[in-house]
């Protein structure tokens, strides 16, 4: 069975970069799914939460969502200009935060780590004006 979270996840997959809820809330209803943009909105943050996609937020604050090229937990390098994303990997951001957690006696320890900067290509049209 598809739950409604797989629905939206699917949705997003087959989108080419990143889309706000609205956005995949229309493209699943045109293809004829019943589904209302509240439930659209809470599966994106599950799966935000869950680390199975990535979510920005755009100049006037809204949030959009792209599915993550890896299902497995990881890390993302955002550039703050144009919103690229680069899925990283963080084995010393992994062992410090259960390093972290265990001794101060914590258990189920979750972290989520996200690394802003400038991209090269936005860093280079800066200098080039
Ligand atoms: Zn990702
Ligand atoms: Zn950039
Ligand atoms: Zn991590």
């Amino acid at each position: 069975m598809t739950t409604r979270r797989d629905a939206v996840h699917n949705t997003l997959r087959k989108s080419e970069g990143f889309r706000s809820a609205q956005d995949v809330y229309a493209e699943m209803r045109l293809h004829g799914a019943k589904i209302g943009l509240t439930t659209v909105y809470r599966a994106l943050q599950a799966l935000a939460d869950g680390g199975q996609v990535d979510v920005l937020r755009t100049d006037d604050g809204e949030s959009v969502y792209r599915a993550c090229a890896s299902d497995t937990h990881h890390h993302h390098l955002v550039c703050r200009r144009c919103g690229r994303t680069v899925e990283v990997a963080g084995p010393a951001v992994e062992r410090w935060a259960e390093m972290v957690g265990t001794e101060h006696g914590f258990t189920d320890i979750t972290h989520t780590v996200e690394v802003f900067g400038t991209c090269s290509s936005c860093s280079t049209s800066i200098r080039t004006g």
